[in-house]
């Protein structure tokens, strides 16, 4: 069976258009319940659509979808939960649809298999377990072992990093790395736009900033490509400008949870070691040295809460930046493999208070990149965004 991974047409044979708001409604939706498959669907497009893979701490590890009018979302598929969703993927004729409770269909599409996926190395590893896709970024682990993840009562517990090893190589060599850079930036069927490089935390003060600033100066030699460097707080400042002398444009430093006691019970290595006082910190250096927008930290939605959430969004806001949104994911496997996603409406209530929130300081939900909203809570309807 051949699936076609375009959206349908509606009934007058046009593309269907969703509003932005409801569209952040449809997204918000699949990301609390996720989407089921059947299996047939499941095994026929694999061949040519981008396949989900969990790689780094796991949160873009679901399938690409793209909704009228160009909303993407990296919809939950594998979890547990996602088999029980009132939302399921249906192939038409001409097309996919997507069939909510109630029999609301609407037609979308899925992003295409990018040609490197099918490429390996000079060393033999398969270029996709160096770098994937998520959206229209390619995003590099350089390394999936982190000081915090080795030992279950330091570890983030709702991080995966340390059980990707069937998708992603664990040690990646810097040959390997510019090799999977190149042949993304260049790929005939979809190529990449920008660049995150990141990974599991190294010991040493630098939490890995330094091994990043030396891909970042190769990648400056040869593309003129927005790099997005993602670390735990360094514990000192000239680490900071030293990735953005190499070139960093974008530098993300996740605080994940903003309740001292809940980050405590569910990331007990990396409060311990580092701390919310130090991230803030860096934090603030940070959008001194890289600019508006420019300076990053996650927090993840559904693990503390939508007050908690708030004040975080609130702070992050106010000393210039840019709060970005995950809800948290329940991955098997992890040690919050069990607990439920958080409900739409939760979801959908946090996003639009802290959307508020973020806009008193003049300020968006981040990121700025449309396609790399896929697993974030945001309305795609901010000057400040980039299609
Ligand atoms: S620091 Fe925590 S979230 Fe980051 S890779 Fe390590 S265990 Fe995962």
């Amino acid at each position: 069976m051949h699936i076609n991974c375009q959206s349908s047409l509606n009934s007058e044979g046009k593309q269907s258009y969703l509003s932005p708001k409801v569209a952040a409604k449809l997204k918000t939706a699949l990301l609390s319940y996720g989407v089921k498959l059947s299996d047939s669907l499941r095994h026929n497009f694999t061949e040519s659509v981008r396949p989900p893979m969990r790689v780094r701490s796991g949160s873009c590890g679901g399938l690409d979808i793209v909704l009228p009018g160009g909303t993407y979302v990296n919809c939950p598929i594998n979890e547990p939960f996602a088999h029980r969703s009132p939302y399921s993927l249906v192939a038409a004729d001409d097309g996919l649809i997507l069939r909510g409770p109630g029999g609301d269909d609407q037609p979308v599409s899925l992003l295409p298999m990018p040609d490197y996926y099918r490429q390996t190395s000079r060393n033999g590893e398969a270029l996709s377990s160096i770098g994937q896709l998520c959206g229209d970024r390619l995003g590099i682990g350089l390394t999936n072992d982190c000081i915090y993840w080795r030992h279950p009562s330091e570890r983030c517990k709702f991080c995966s990093i340390g059980l990707n090893l069937k998708t992603e190589t664990r040690r990646k060599t810097f040959n390997d790395i510019i090799e999977v850079i190149d042949a993304a930036l260049n790929d005939s069927v979809s190529p990449a736009r920008h660049i995150l490089l990141g990974g599991g935390t190294p010991s040493g003060p630098d939490a890995g900033a330094l091994g990043i600033a030396q891909i970042a100066r190769a990648i400056r030699m040869q593309w003129d490509v927005p790099i997005y460097a993602m670390i735990a707080a360094p514990l000192h400042n000239d680490v900071l400008y030293e990735l953005h002398h190499a070139g960093v444009t974008e530098l993300g430093m996740n605080i994940e949870l903003f309740d001292r006691n809940v980050a405590r019970e569910l990331m007990p290595g990396k409060h311990q070691a580092i701390g919310l006082e130090r991230y803030l910190e860096a934090l603030a250096l940070a959008a001194g040295i890289f600019g508006k927008y420019n300076a990053r930290s996650i927090m993840i939605v559904g693990l503390e809460s939508m007050e908690s959430t708030l004040k975080g969004v609130d702070l992050l806001a106010s000393i210039g930046v840019l709060p970005i949104l995950s809800p948290f994911r329940p991955f098997a496997g992890t040690i919050l493999g069990e607990r439920s996603p958080p409900s739409f409406e939760f979801l959908w209530e946090t996003l639009e208070a802290a959307t508020e929130v973020a806009a008193k300081h003049d300020m968006p939900l981040g990121p700025l990149c449309i396609p790399c909203q896929g697993n974030t809570l945001t309305i795609p309807n901010h000057p400040a965004y980039l299609s």
